[in-house]
């Protein structure tokens, strides 16, 4: 937890009431009123509740010894949370100063006390605790950067649906799962019918609002958390629907198909009078020697067929049955 900029919270722990008194006067002086511990068990009490961003914690304590309590406190201290420990010490040995840094603490201060040099120490650590503070904002400013950034190279910008990129690479992850599962995977391939005589006769930002609409069915009539919903390019839209049957998948089609016709989108240029969609489907459970690209080929031949059979129709296909003239 941070606090303020402006104020910084100090704990001092200290038995002796006499020097507990003096630093606290010399803190004071600065701005400073600290919170004080004359107990180790006091003192691991406080940091839970305060979270302090500076502690001048005596080495020598009557219950728990000073650097267990660092030890304790870098233990429990989150990155974030980070917080100065500066030793009071009147050992003179550099094997017990040196411990005490290797404990966790950032400091020492030698008893007795200077007022001078604790304020100049003081103010050390208030320079690292605020540095420490706007590291942690600018870390939590690019985690918020990072996962838009992810979100803006998955999505497609125009419908919001999932872009071409998250298609390739969660329509693999699905194939893969349902082979080790022995279930089926389907793939639906949506193509919008007459769609650039569409453009043609009413230009192309209606067109990329009719491509709108499009995609907001796509998402309405596969709404289970693993079916995959994208933009597979231009007027090509396509559903990966993992662990569905031909008849589970025809069933999708069918609802996009119609409520797409539902909308009575105004197309004058077409035969059919609205917007519609055509689609085809292709049901497979995968093995060993199967590919995805052999099922996308197939749902696009059966998508040919829709076409070629009148459009706003839904066509489903077979595994390996290909279009060897090309798709739509
Ligand atoms: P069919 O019924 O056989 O699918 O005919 P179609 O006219 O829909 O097929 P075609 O592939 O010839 O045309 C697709 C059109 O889609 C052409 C292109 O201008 C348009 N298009 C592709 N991407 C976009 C887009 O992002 N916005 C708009 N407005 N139009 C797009
Ligand atoms: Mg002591
Ligand atoms: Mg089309
Ligand atoms: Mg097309």
């Amino acid at each position: 937890m941070q606090n303020n900029a402006a104020e910084l919270k100090v704990l001092v722990v200290e038995d002796s009431k006499v020097t507990l008194k003096v630093l606290c006067n010399y803190l004071e002086r600065v701005g400073i009123k600290p919170l004080t511990a004359e107990l180790g068990k006091t003192a691991l009490e406080i940091y839970r509740n305060e979270h302090p961003d500076i502690i001048l914690l005596d080495a020598q304590l009557p219950d728990i010894d000073g650097f267990d309590i660092a030890k304790e406190i870098r233990s429990m201290e989150k990155t974030k949370d980070w917080t100065a420990i500066i030793f009071l010490t009147s050992m003179s040995k550099d094997e017990d100063l040196a411990r005490g840094i290797e404990v966790g603490g950032d400091d020492y201060l030698m008893k007795p006390i200077s007022e001078v040099v604790l304020k100049a120490k003081v103010a050390a650590m208030r320079r690292l605790v605020e540095m420490q503070r706007s590291l942690v904002a600018v870390t939590h400013q690019l985690n918020v950067a990072n996962k838009e950034l992810q979100r803006l190279s998955t999505t497609d910008g125009l419908t919001g649906i999932s872009n071409r990129r998250m298609y390739d690479e969660l329509s693999v992850r699905e194939w893969r799962r349902c082979e080790r599962m022995k279930k089926p995977v389907s793939l639906v391939m949506v193509d919008v019918d007459n769609f650039k005589l569409y453009n043609d006769h009413y230009g192309h930002q209606a067109g990329d609002e009719c491509l709108k609409q499009v995609a907001a069915q796509m998402k309405r009539a596969a709404p289970r958390p693993g079916d995959l919903v994208a933009r597979y390019g231009g007027e090509e839209f396509v559903f990966v629907l993992g662990e569905t049957d031909a008849d589970g998948a025809k069933w999708v089609a069918n609802l996009l198909r119609q409520r797409v016709a539902d909308l009575k989108l105004p197309h004058a240029a077409s035969p059919l009078q609205h917007v519609t969609v055509s689609c085809g489907v292709v049901s497979v459970v995968p093995a060993e020697g199967m590919s995805l690209d052999v099922l996308m080929q197939s749902a696009d031949h059966a998508l040919y067929q829709a076409k070629a059979n009148g459009r706003n129709r839904v066509e489903s296909g077979e595994y390996g049955l290909v279009n060897s003239t090309g798709g739509n």
